[in-house]
């Protein structure tokens, strides 16, 4: 049996918080449990998360470790991967965690023909009976398997994202909506916001 920092309450506080159990959140709980090993839960701004998906598994990452957009201490990069870095601004830590190619499992034909079929018509109540089950069963096994089996940690490829600045606000001079500085951008003379310099921007219909 391998050590399980995360008490059983705490995860079905985070499945509450996803709003729902399945693989790829239990591929983020243990991604977790192997931060929270190293850096423990971060209390203010001093882990910083870079996550290279914006699936399910993130929703563990935030609740377990408090890495959230509004702290300024998670970061999306969309790469498409189960790939989750975690810094430590204290002790200038940082380590990568991926999830290895198989982690997830082989979803079996099965579990394809079905999801297939889902999404083009509605399942009998017996094939949504088998989904669920099979689904649950893939959760099961990535929650119970041992976490060298499922993650690679690597060293980080990047050194810590610096610190979020308060940037002054600059009036966007066609909606009129104060805007972060930084998210400005000139065009014949004017200071816009993005949505209206790319509106600008587009050639009109003819
Ligand atoms: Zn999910
Ligand atoms: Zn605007």
């Amino acid at each position: 049996m391998n050590q399980k920092p995360i008490s059983p309450e705490l995860i079905n506080a985070t499945i509450e918080f996803h709003g729902h159990s399945c693989p790829g959140l239990a591929i983020g709980i243990r991604a977790a449990e192997l931060a929270m090993d190293r850096f423990g839960r971060s209390i203010d701004e001093e882990i910083v998360a870079v996550v290279e998906t914006d699936m399910c598994a993130v929703d563990a990452i935030q609740f377990l470790l408090g890495c959230t957009f509004g702290k300024g201490n998670l970061i999306h990069m969309d790469y498409g991967k189960s790939a989750f870095t975690f810094h430590s601004r204290q002790d200038g830590i940082s380590i990568r965690i991926v999830a290895r190619p198989n982690a997830i499992g082989d979803p079996g034909d099965e579990l394809i023909a079905l999801r297939t079929k889902k999404l083009k018509e509605k399942l009998a109540p017996d094939e949504q009976k088998r989904l669920k089950e099979a689904t649950a069963e893939r959760t099961r096994r990535i929650m119970e398997a041992d976490i060298d089996k499922l993650f690679e940690v690597k060293p980080s490829q990047s050194p810590a994202p610096r610190k979020a600045r308060i940037l002054e606000s600059l009036i966007c001079q066609d909606c009129g909506e104060a805007t972060m500085e930084s998210r400005t951008r000139r065009l014949f003379g004017e200071t816009l916001c993005i949505p209206c310099f790319e509106a600008a921007e587009k050639p009109r219909n003819p």
